[in-house]
């Protein structure tokens, strides 16, 4: 890969000074960061110089939970009380198999980087064929395989996914971008010697376990009528609590719960672009961030959340709590900035490596143009990323050092040829649901 220097930046670090560089350059040497800066003076003698005209270079963003292959559904049946056992249950049944998971993952990859996401958290079936896709466009991910009481998509009987870990997690255990995981769905569809059952195979692979927890509010019921307990505790009662377990969504939190999730160090993906259109309700995302707990962004799949970006995220998180509790100065940019990048690395156990742009870091970041209309002024970097930038204003992306994304446009794949495929599954999927009426 040898040694690339970008410059003529404006260099967002999130480092733990939180120091910004007006006339900013970074070094990679191959996957990691070798200098991040003032602009050097003369410059380092490099492989490839790159002139970042004048434009934003931050770290890379973190979709810290998503179902990525769920994008072949992505529009249908939006607006549908009670979809997931309705719909998407039954539409994945019928349709998920291993060439439907790799094209809509591809898809879905091709997405996320060209919105600046350089690493995802996912949950869904046959994660072999997601890992093999995003090591090879090259994205950073945590793929969970899931393990539901019922019969799924990769598995005929129940709790198949369990036997799926033991085999897909030793396959990409200690690869450079990949992190295999556990997924167990949520309480009220893995029962509770499944849970534990999930938690020793992580324990047992040293490997991260994810889940959806707190987002229903059956979920919350049954819960207290079953164990007397909320999710959170009831999960906690389980030992499944704990600095390897990534919880998605955390909205049906009380002061207890908090506390509970903090001392056990475990990760929360906050996602409010999904909660808010799934009518879930608003996460207690600003207690939990005050409390220090690691807490990102994240999409939810594309039937839940539809966008696959993180700069809408964080939007929609300065938004959605500022209007909730009525002040105005609730999550300053820079902290929206901060749980779209570092706060994600956080909750996904990465920050060693990734989250900030920092010598010794991997070099995991995004170049926004700051040409078009809508990145003008840019007094406050945070404030232009937080409240007026979009996806279409990434200009370049590098993970582990490659380029994935140069002038707007995917180098380390083939669009076109993502698009094809894509288009013949959607035309199967169509085809599929006109007979089914
Ligand atoms: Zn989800």
């Amino acid at each position: 890969m040898g040694s690339v220097l970008i410059r003529n930046v404006l260099l967002l670090t999130m480092n733990p000074q939180r120091e910004v560089f007006d006339a900013g350059a970074v070094v990679i040497e191959d996957d990691t960061i070798a200098y991040a800066g003032s602009e050097p003076n003369p410059l380092s003698r490099c492989d490839e110089i790159i002139d970042g005209q004048g434009g934003i270079l931050m770290p890379g963003m973190v979709n810290a939970h998503t179902h990525a292959a769920m994008v072949a559904f992505r529009s249908l049946a939006d607006d549908v009380p009670d979809r997931l056992q309705r719909y998407i249950f039954p539409l994945e049944k019928k349709l998920v198999d291993r060439r439907l998971v790799a094209a809509a993952s591809r898809y879905a990859i091709a997405e996320m980087l060209l919105g600046g996401v350089t690493a995802f958290c996912d949950m869904y079936y046959f994660e072999d064929e997601t890992a093999k896709v995003a090591k090879d466009i090259g994205i950073r991910a945590v793929l969970g395989e899931t393990v539901i009481n019922f019969p799924s998509p990769d598995s005929p009987v129940p709790y198949g996914g369990l036997e799926y870990c033991a085999r897909f997690i030793p396959q990409w255990k200690g690869d450079a971008l990949i992190t295999p995981a556990v997924a167990p769905h949520a309480i009220y569809s893995v029962d509770a010697p499944h849970l534990q059952e999930c938690s020793r195979l992580a324990k047992r692979f040293g490997t991260p376990l994810t889940i959806h927890l707190a987002e229903m509010d059956y979920e919350t019921e049954q819960c207290l009528k079953q164990h007397n307990m909320t999710p959170v505790r009831y999960l906690d009662s389980l030992k499944i609590l704990d600095d390897a377990c990534i919880a998605a969504h955390v909205i049906n939190a009380d002061a207890q719960d908090i506390e509970l999730i903090k001392a056990r160090k475990t990760g929360v993906s906050h996602n409010p672009g999904a909660n808010a259109k799934g009518a879930k309700g608003v996460a207690p995302a600003a207690e939990m961030y005050r409390q220090g707990i690691k807490i990102g962004l994240g999409t939810d799949g594309p039937m839940s959340g539809n966008t696959l970006d993180v700069l809408t995220q964080i939007s929609l998180t300065g938004k959605i709590h500022k209007l909730y509790h009525h002040d105005r100065a609730l999550f300053p940019a820079v902290e929206l900035v901060e749980m779209g990048t570092l706060g994600g690395a956080r909750a996904l156990g990465l920050d060693r490596l990734i989250g900030s742009i920092e010598a010794g870091k991997k070099a995991d970041l995004v170049l926004l143009e700051t040409e078009s209309f809508n990145m003008r002024p840019r007094y406050d970097p945070y404030s232009v990323i937080a409240y007026s930038a979009n996806p279409g204003n990434v200009d370049s992306v590098w993970v582990n050092g490659n380029a994935a994304v140069r002038s707007g446009k995917l180098a380390s794949a083939d669009s076109t040829k993502i698009k094809y495929d894509f288009s013949a599954l959607q035309a199967e999927i169509r085809e599929y649901l006109k007979n089914c009426g």
